[in-house]
């Protein structure tokens, strides 16, 4: 049995009619950028979100730096950064010409730990970037109480949590604003690349709408250097589509992420994700830990099971950062996580798999890995 770490053409077959027939609805529009379907979208995800705007971008990366540009951030200030976490949440910092300062995570719940933000806070500190790593939501209102006590912005990178929620409410409106990624791989992803900002903060919406299109509310009146970083027609429309089954989706993420969180309890030498009561996941990833973490992987590979290490190099010793002079040692949690991690199959069209991936991890660990 062949289990691919995501099954990236089936939710294209499971909504086929729906898709094929809006990809034409579409193209006999003529019509492709900014119109009709990037409104009807941006309306219907804000109110998913329970957020008063959603302004459609190009990606995710995007997404994120475009908001730090509506809040004027650049050279000579620093935003606070989780030490664990995609590149791209220490990328849209570095593109506005700011400096990161990298913050260590909870080791239980793999976020930014808001008892260390206060000591990297300083007189040039605009903003902190919280992300909902894994699917699994910050603590907001612990980052948000430090915020409004330093005046300074919360920016959430919701790229991996579409839909979870953090006391009840869903993530993309507990800070000043949020930057979503809707690659292809993302729970709400697009067939291609897309994002979103989203933000309860007009004149946040409004400074976004304008940079995203050519710093220009009015065809060719450029009020502003702007950007070029919209989304599509054809994306949006499809988007519209699946969203009407992101709940449904995320619950079938649920049921297997219940099911390994289950049946794995009693593994030794695996740690599983920890929940915090006040967290509901959408299980974006499914991460384990473990200190025989490429053994195990290996024998995973060998049954024909995919899986991923997110993320193998943490930011501050990838080469894009090697300016800062920052040397193994330096973070020692976010290092010994890409030392650990491992990512098992998640998804929604996984049907019994999880079964078999479940046995193989006891096996393994049965036998010593
Ligand atoms: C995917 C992702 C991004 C970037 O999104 P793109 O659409 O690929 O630009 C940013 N932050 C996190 C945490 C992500 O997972």
């Amino acid at each position: 049995m062949q289990i691919p770490f995501l099954d990236m053409k089936a939710p294209y077959l499971e909504l086929k009619n729906e898709l094929d027939m809006t990809y034409q609805r579409v193209m006999e529009s003529g019509w492709y950028v900014l119109g009709k379907e990037v409104e009807a979208f941006e309306q219907e995800f804000a109110q998913y979100c329970d957020v008063k705007h959603c302004i459609g971008v190009g990606n995710g990366l995007d997404a994120l730096f475009l908001i730090l540009k509506a809040w004027g951030i650049g050279e000579g200030d620093e935003v606070i950064v989780p030490t664990n976490t995609y590149i791209a949440t220490w990328l849209a910092v570095t593109y506005t010409g700011a400096k990161v300062v990298p913050v260590e995570p909870d080791e239980r719940t793999y976020n930014i730990d808001p008892n260390k933000i206060e000591v990297a806070i300083t007189e040039k500190t605009k903003a902190i970037i919280a992300v909902h790593l894994y699917g699994q939501p910050a603590d907001m209102p612990a980052i948000n109480e430090i915020g409004k006590r330093y005046h300074i912005k919360v920016l959430e990178d919701a790229a991996q949590a579409h839909g979870a929620t953090c006391y009840g409410k869903r993530v993309g409106g507990l800070g000043d604003a949020a930057g979503i990624s809707m690659y292809p791989g993302k729970n709400l992803g697009a067939f291609g690349d897309a994002g979103v900002v989203t933000t309860n903060d007009d004149e946040t919406a409004d400074a976004v709408r304008v940079l995203r299109n050519y710093g220009s509310r009015v065809k060719y009146h450029n009020e502003v250097v702007g950007h070029n970083s919209r989304l599509d027609e054809l994306q949006a429309a499809l988007l519209r589509v699946k969203l009407r089954h992101l709940d449904e989706w995320n619950q079938r993420r649920m049921e297997v992420a219940q099911r390994y969180l289950y049946e794995l309890g009693d593994c030794k030498e695996i740690l599983l994700p920890y929940v915090p009561e006040w967290a509901e996941p959408v299980w974006h990833l499914f991460v384990i830990r473990s200190q025989k973490r490429d053994e195990l992987q290996k024998k995973l590979t060998q049954h024909g099971i995919g899986s991923l290490i997110h993320y193998p190099i943490p930011p501050h010793l990838s080469g894009a950062y090697k300016e800062y002079g920052w040397v193994k040692g330096y973070y020692p949690i976010a290092e010994r996580m890409a030392n650990e991690v491992l990512s098992l199959p998640v998804g929604p069209h996984m049907k019994d798999q999880a079964k078999h991936v479940i046995e193989k991890i006891v096996y393994s660990v049965g036998e010593g890995i």
